[in-house]
């Protein structure tokens, strides 16, 4: 692909498309480990990841991690998808590294970092039902006590909560009229008294939790950053975040186009292979055509950011982000059309991949989300 494959770095891949094929080569292994499909985060394979210093890649080696840099966190995101290794929550748990990174305690990096590196899963709640795409409507509350903090209120949408050793907690420490004020990141564990989580049914399984905070009480000690910041905190971790949801769409994506590739060079009609067909031909060379530019953008970027993390703009952000989720679900959708009635039964994997990629244009900030912010830096306000 581009030049940030270095042979060190095609290592890495190969390395990890191998793990892969020996840990669940097979659709049948693939079932063994996510319990029939129905559980698509397998704990112990992802300790696995861990120990091989997959999942701290981004994280200072001071704190677990491998030290490496965003580029090979990107890459680890890619493969792994592409793969199908069934580790859903490890974004979630590495956008949640970022936060802590920069703001958290020595003892919160020490304590929170390791764990994440060595394989253990932390959840991030910002959203709630009134707090989608305006993200400063936050309403859930922390009220100030002796010690702490006591929080009561809901978040939702919460990703691999049920999973997850603890939260970082997105909430409203002071109702100022201020919307973007008054809010503060705390850090709860899981086992909290006070903390209830409960299942989203959704297309995907149990994939995202809705989390009741009744009188639970969280000691000052677990204030990440600032309190009254988390608005600015958010706001400075946004753009990796974003490169982390392409890096998982741009797996995505090529995962979707391996396996229709696959399909129509197998499936015939009218006496050939339908990929022979002139329609079938150039979808597959545009959408082939659309993989490399969303990772030409993505590891530009990442690549930027490794050499200068000061560089990293909203706008490119967005861009990779936007590309690289909206390609990743025009390929598994066109790729269930060229499949025809085949892609929509579950003897292939093109329904897994409708079902994971269509939520990556909602997530991390929706589609028109992202094309607002990069209208707004050429001068195009709404
Ligand atoms: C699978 C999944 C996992 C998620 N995981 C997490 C998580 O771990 N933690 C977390 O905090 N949240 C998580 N989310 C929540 C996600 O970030 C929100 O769904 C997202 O921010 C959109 O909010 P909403 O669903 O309330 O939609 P809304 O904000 O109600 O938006 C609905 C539609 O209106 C559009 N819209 C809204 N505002 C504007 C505007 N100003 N201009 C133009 N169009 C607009 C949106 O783009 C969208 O198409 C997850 C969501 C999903 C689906």
């Amino acid at each position: 692909m581009t030049s940030v494959l270095t042979a060190e770095r095609q290592v890495l891949v190969e390395t990890i498309r191998d793990f892969a094929r020996r840990e669940c080569g097979t659709r049948e292994e693939r079932r063994a480990l996510t319990d029939d499909g129905r559980d698509m985060h397998n704990v112990e394979l992802y300790k696995k990841l861990a120990k091989l210093g997959w999942v701290g890649m981004d994280i200072d080696e001071k704190y677990g991690g491998a030290g490496a840099g965003v580029v090979e966190e990107c890459l680890v995101l890619e493969e792994t998808t592409r793969a199908r290794l069934p580790i859903r929550f490890m974004s979630v748990s590495l956008i949640s590294a970022g936060i802590y990174a920069r703001y958290g305690t020595e003892q919160q990096k020490q304590e929170v970092l390791r764990s994440i590196s060595a394989g253990n899963l932390v959840a991030i709640a910002i959203s709630e039902p009134e707090a989608g795409s305006d993200v400063a409507n936050i309403g859930c509350r922390a009220a100030s006590v002796k010690g702490g903090f006591v929080v009561n209120g809901q978040k939702t949408w919460t990703s691999g909560a049920h999973k997850s050793e603890r939260i970082c907690l997105v909430c409203r420490t002071d109702p100022t009229p201020q919307r973007r004020e008054g809010l503060t990141m705390l850090s709860v564990p899981t086992d909290t008294q006070g903390v209830a989580i409960s299942p989203i049914d959704t297309m995907g399984d149990h994939e995202v939790n809705d989390l009741y905070f009744t009188d639970c009480f969280v000691s000052e000690g677990n204030v990440v950053g600032e309190v009254g910041n988390a608005w600015q905190q958010l706001m400075s971790g946004l753009n990796k975040e974003r490169l982390i949801a392409a890096a998982f769409s741009l797996g995505l994506a090529q995962r979707a186009f391996d396996d229709v590739l696959d399909y129509v060079k197998q499936r015939r009609q009218f006496g050939r292979a339908i990929g022979s067909f002139q329609s079938i031909r150039h979808r597959l060379a545009e959408l082939a055509t659309e993989i490399e530019c969303s990772r030409l953008l993505l590891y530009a970027v990442a690549q930027a950011v490794d050499a200068n993390p000061e560089s990293l703009r909203p706008r490119q952000a967005s861009m990779a982000k936007f590309k690289a989720t909206e390609v990743a679900k025009r390929i598994s959708l066109e790729g269930m059309q060229m499949m025809g009635g085949y892609g929509y039964t579950r003897e292939y994997d093109m329904v897994e991949d409708v079902i994971q990629s269509l939520p990556m244009t909602i997530y991390a900030g929706a589609t028109e989300v992202q094309l607002d912010i990069i209208a707004k830096t050429f001068g195009l306000a709404g």
